[in-house]
Order: structure tokens, then sequence, then C-alpha cells
């Protein structure tokens, strides 16, 4: 058997940019398993500021 890259879906925290592999369920989960933001999946940046 050759070495092959194996890639998998994941997800990464908007927050602290923590990258992880669900497991389990495809269920997106609540919060960031790292900084346990429940916003992990939702970018901060909300207000656009021009200068
Ligand atoms: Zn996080």
């Amino acid at each position: 058997m050759a070495r092959v890259k194996i890639e998998v879906e994941g997800f990464q925290c908007e927050r602290c940019e923590h990258k992880w592999v669900p497991r389990g369920s495809d269920d997106e989960p609540a919060v960031c398993p790292k900084c346990k933001s429940p916003y992990w999946n939702k970018p901060r940046v909300r207000k656009i500021k021009k200068k």
C-alpha cells in the first residue's frame, strides 16, 4: 500500500483559527472545542468601516 494524502473535511473557528475534524455526526458543532465560542462559524466583522 502506497502512502497517500488523505484530506478530510473539517471546521475552522473564525475566532481562534483552530481547526478540527468532527467525529461521529455530520452536525456542525455548537461551540469551538478550543475557545468554546458559539460564534466560531460566524465571521467577526459585521461592520464595514470606511476611512
Ligand atoms: Zn475557537
